[in-house]
């Protein structure tokens, strides 16, 4: 008895010890996050600094960059610069990574983040707009991954994709959004196993995020989501935290996230309808 029960002991304590997130394990590290100009994207870039770590932000607005900047490095950044530009380029997309190359030596963490502004409604048969959203949320995550992979080989390091829940299970209103966010799963689930089968030891982190209350989420949907939603700094941590640690998926909040997409495979159509629960409907015609 004494044996087994040991053994699960010790277990449980590598198993915890595996689990434990310490702000050390951020220090020094080279870090690229995108849309760190505001919300979410602009509280890891905070984060990140009080853990000592050198960030490279970008997003398209120069001067709220330059106050992102300003106060990483009065919060203890092992250094903070930005590259502007927009990632409807994909030129530009790679032009930030060659950056981190030729200002930091390399690279340990790529945190995609930022997002194209889109409507929230009905979808308005605007392929454009889905063709351009799909290049903003999408096609840049992958030029962006591509161009860091031979610096993250090196360091052994990591990819972090910010996604939503809009990127598991259909929602309504986000029509465009949302097929980039599953495209997005489709691309890195895909590229974690053949690293995987390579021996690739770079870890991918898709982030599935709840609500949470950016201006610009809270502008949108604060009125019509029935939800309140989770605070930006917290949620910042937990993805670092999460990406930290390496872990395959990150689930915020918890009881928003993971434990509704557990019907998925079961209750399918419960599941959307727990999704339409959520919102307050406008009337429609005949409806
Ligand atoms: P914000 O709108 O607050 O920030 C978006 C960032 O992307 C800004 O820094 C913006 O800066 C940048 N950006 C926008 N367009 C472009 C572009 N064309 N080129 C380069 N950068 C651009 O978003 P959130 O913080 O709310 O969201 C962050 C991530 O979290 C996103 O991936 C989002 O999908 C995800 N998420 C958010 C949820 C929420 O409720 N807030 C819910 C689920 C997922 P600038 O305008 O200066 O370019």
């Amino acid at each position: 008895i004494l044996i087994p029960s040991l053994g699960l002991v010790l277990a449980f304590w590598f198993y915890s010890a595996r689990d434990t997130f310490k702000p050390e394990m951020l220090r020094g590290k080279r870090v690229i996050v995108t849309g760190a100009s505001t919300g979410i994207g602009e509280q890891m870039a905070y984060h990140l600094a009080r853990m000592g770590a050198h960030v490279l932000l970008t997003a398209r607005t120069e001067a709220r960059l330059r106050n992102v900047v300003q106060r990483c490095l009065e919060l203890g950044a092992a250094s903070a610069r930005f590259v502007s530009g927009t990632m409807e380029d994909t030129a530009f997309a790679q032009h930030v990574v060659r950056e981190a190359q030729a200002s930091l030596g390399g690279l340990d963490m790529l945190i995609l983040n930022h997002v194209g502004a889109s409507y929230f409604g009905f979808f308005d048969g605007d392929v454009e707009h889905v063709r351009k959203l799909l290049e903003i949320n999408f096609l840049s995550y992958v030029a962006m991954t591509t161009s860091a992979l031979p610096m993250l080989k090196e360091s052994e390091g990591s990819i972090v994709v910010v996604s939503s829940m809009a990127g598991k299970v259909g929602f309504p209103f986000t029509v465009p959004y949302s097929a980039t966010k599953f495209a997005l799963d489709g691309f890195f689930s895909s590229l974690r196993q053949e690293f995987a089968i390579q021996s690739i030891n770079v870890s991918i982190t898709l982030c599935i995020l709840g609500f949470i209350d950016t201006e610009r989420a809270v502008r949108a949907a604060a009125e019509v989501l029935l939800e309140r939603p989770a605070p930006r700094d917290e949620c910042a941590l937990e993805i670092l935290k999460g990406a930290a640690l390496r872990r395959r998926e990150l689930y915020y909040r918890y009881s928003s996230t993971r434990l509704p997409l557990l019907l998925r495979d079961c209750a399918a159509e419960l599941l959307d309808y727990l999704v339409r629960s959520r919102y307050r409907l406008p009337a429609t015609p005949g409806g």
